[in-house]
């Protein structure tokens, strides 16, 4: 079976199994998507939902939150790590929206990379969600579970998204992306891979044992734990630390 094969039959067993590839993150207006991504950077995505709740309740609009006091976004976003940093990227991340894009998120790779603390995967999203471009979002449920597959053989983001546009129907890969996200999340999960279960089992290069599979070199726990009982044998990949 070659990549481009591999890859179709993933994204086909994984439409059938989850058919409504939401994202994870709550949101009304694209500007709030940009913020969830945001505040979603060593964070859960529950964690970000329970605190744009909040943050949007109390600066309904864009023009609000830019007008915002930088220390009242930190104190709302507090529990979710690297606060400060991320209360002043928001602070001026929404200025510039107002004032370089006419209040709209911009469409374009380029446009977004330069707004501060948007990265490829934050941009990826937003060109996917909401514009509906071709888009890879590589997070670390998508290298993971891809390396696995077999469909890629880096864990370096860039290499790895890359990789994968070469051999997703792109079409359909911003769907893929969230469903693999939801498949690590139910499955696929990094210490406990319940592979008889898994409905990807017939198309991963780990499950059907190719040695060319990628496995992630990350240290095993000393004490991980088994995989769920399953009527079939199952490999267990290396523990994820991305
Ligand atoms: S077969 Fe196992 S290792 Fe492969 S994707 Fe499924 S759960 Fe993960």
């Amino acid at each position: 079976m070659t990549k481009k094969q591999r890859a179709a039959m993933a994204v086909e067993l994984l439409e059938q199994a989850y058919p409504d590839p939401v994202c994870a993150l709550d949101y009304e207006q694209p500007y709030q998507l940009l913020i969830a991504v945001r505040l979603s950077a060593q964070c859960t995505d529950a964690r970000v939902n329970i605190i744009t709740r909040e943050l949007f309740a109390k600066y309904p609009t864009l023009e609000a939150i830019a007008a915002a006091p930088v220390a009242d976004i930190e104190d709302i976003i507090r529990s979710c790590g690297l606060y400060k940093t991320k209360a002043r990227d928001i602070s001026t991340m929404t200025k510039l929206l107002l004032t370089q894009h006419g209040g709209r998120v911009p469409d374009t790779m380029e446009a977004l990379l330069d707004l501060p603390g948007v990265g490829r995967k934050s941009a990826n999203l937003i060109l996917g969600d909401i514009y509906g471009q071709p888009a890879v979002v590589c997070d670390t449920h998508c290298i993971r579970i891809t390396g696995l597959l077999g469909l890629i053989d880096t864990k370096d983001p860039y290499k790895a998204e890359m990789q994968l546009r070469a051999c997703l129907p792109m079409d359909k890969a911003n769907d893929f992306c969230h469903r693999i996200v939801l498949h690590g999340r139910a499955v696929c999960i990094a210490r406990r891979p319940d592979c008889g279960a898994c409905v990807l089992a017939p198309c991963c290069k780990f499950f059907t044992g190719s040695q060319n599979a990628t496995k992630p070199k990350a240290k095993a726990p000393a004490k991980a734990k088994a995989p769920a009982k399953s009527k079939t044998a199952k490999p267990r990949p290396a523990a994820d630390t991305l």
